[in-house]
């Protein structure tokens, strides 16, 4: 009998249906092609994976609670449960992923880590985790973002980071993504440690399988709570999507209702958006195969969200995938709802939550709901870093 393929999966070429693939230079074949043996070897690898587990419970603080918030509730008149990745250590779920590819890099003899970043966010989890092993960080980024973005620039250079700000073209991330990308090319001991299920398999499946650390606690923790493992709807908000993958990853092979939301910017027919899924169409970003933001030439269209982490052109494979065949349902969620949204957990549970993780609560108030739904929010972060965001808002 034929083995039925789970949504998951990726072939050998690292595709998820049309999506995905490795669309690199000849010379990163030989990177890409030893980074897929060793991380096929590690998935099976119980001394890894036990270490791995290991850091993840006593240097990042999981599992993380998963909190069922009353006030939510009693709006929705359904329960509604926060999954609180914004309690792990260094602020968001992007620290699980570091932790999986430092010990990953360790075991190849990598003897650096290169990185790029946008706002910052991933640079401070690699420079986090590069100090915690002792390795050399080298994190690249546009120089328009390190102006924008001083306070994480500061974090890395503090861990010992060395900070490079990549000068052509836009000067965000897809400049600093490419310089990044140049460094690899011409430094074999380097490792290219990317922060989220975006570029060339087999990244975004490792980073998936590093990030379903979340959805394999949901399972347990709402066993534990509700008698059931299942939750009826499950919503998360997507730049890469890193986070809505980790907390899909378990349940893409049930019924449970996975529910991607995205960045309307300005809103999604304005031209300032980073909704990816509405206005992109299939082709070639960061090494694979993908839908995103482009012009009729085939040139990156510059994405718009008030939130810097849900500001990327691109969308995972594996969500251009499930989102194209129906599996996932996208919705999108603009500036001015995430910022009320925000402030209505903060004066309801007293949670600050990131921007991003604010596109995701304010679903709630897009999706009809019966009484017998059980719902899981992924509170992907928390809002310290956003605070001048907020603070500059005039309507409190
Ligand atoms: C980076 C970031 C995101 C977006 O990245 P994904 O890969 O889509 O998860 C979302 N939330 C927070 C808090 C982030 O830092």
């Amino acid at each position: 009998m034929e083995k039925i393929k789970k949504y998951t999966e990726v072939d050998d070429l690292g595709f998820y249906g049309h999506f995905g693939g490795a669309f690199v230079p000849e010379l990163l074949r030989d990177n890409l092609e030893e980074l897929t043996t060793f991380f096929l070897e590690i998935e099976n690898d119980n001394a890894f994976q036990n270490e791995f587990l290991s850091l993840l419970k006593y240097y990042v603080g999981r599992p993380s609670p998963l909190y069922l918030s009353q006030k939510l509730s009693n709006e929705f008149k359904c329960p509604i449960f926060l999954k609180r990745e914004d309690l792990n250590h260094t602020g968001s779920h992007k620290i699980n992923n570091a932790i999986g590819q430092i010990l990953l890099a360790k075991k190849m003899g990598k003897s650096e880590i290169v990185a790029e970043t946008g706002a910052g966010q991933h640079g401070v989890a690699t420079a986090t985790v590069c100090a915690l092993m002792n390795m050399k960080c080298i994190v690249f980024m546009g120089e328009k973002d390190i102006e924008r973005q001083a306070p994480n620039v500061q974090r890395m250079k503090f861990l010992g980071a060395e900070v490079i700000p990549a000068k052509s073209g836009s000067k965000t991330l897809k400049d600093a993504t490419n310089e990044a990308i140049r460094y690899w090319i011409n430094h074999t001991n380097a490792y290219y440690l990317i922060g989220s299920v975006v570029g060339p398999h087999p990244y975004p499946a490792m980073v998936a399988s590093f990030q379903s650390v979340i959805s394999k606690e949901i399972k347990s923790q709402l066993k534990e709570m509700t008698g059931t493992e299942n939750p009826t709807k499950i919503i998360a908000c997507v730049g890469g999507g890193s986070n809505a993958a980790g907390a899909f990853f378990e349940y893409y092979d049930s019924n449970v209702e996975l529910i991607a939301v995205e960045a309307g910017g300005l809103g999604v027919n304005s031209g300032y958006t980073a909704a990816t899924s509405v206005v992109g169409n299939p082709g070639v970003l960061h090494g694979s195969l993908t839908l995103l933001m482009q012009d009729e030439y085939g040139q990156v269209v510059e994405p718009y969200s008030i939130s810097a982490g849900l500001d990327y052109p691109g969308i995972g494979p594996l969500h251009a995938y499930t989102i194209q065949i129906g599996r996932t349902k996208s919705i999108s969620v603009t500036d001015e709802e995430a910022l009320k949204a925000a402030k209505k957990l903060a004066v309801y549970e007293g949670i600050i939550p990131a921007l991003e993780s604010a596109h995701a609560i304010a679903a709630l108030e897009k999706l009809k709901f019966e009484s017998n739904d059980v719902v899981v929010v992924n509170l992907s972060g928390r809002g310290d870093k956003d605070m001048e965001t907020y603070l500059n808002l005039d309507s409190y």
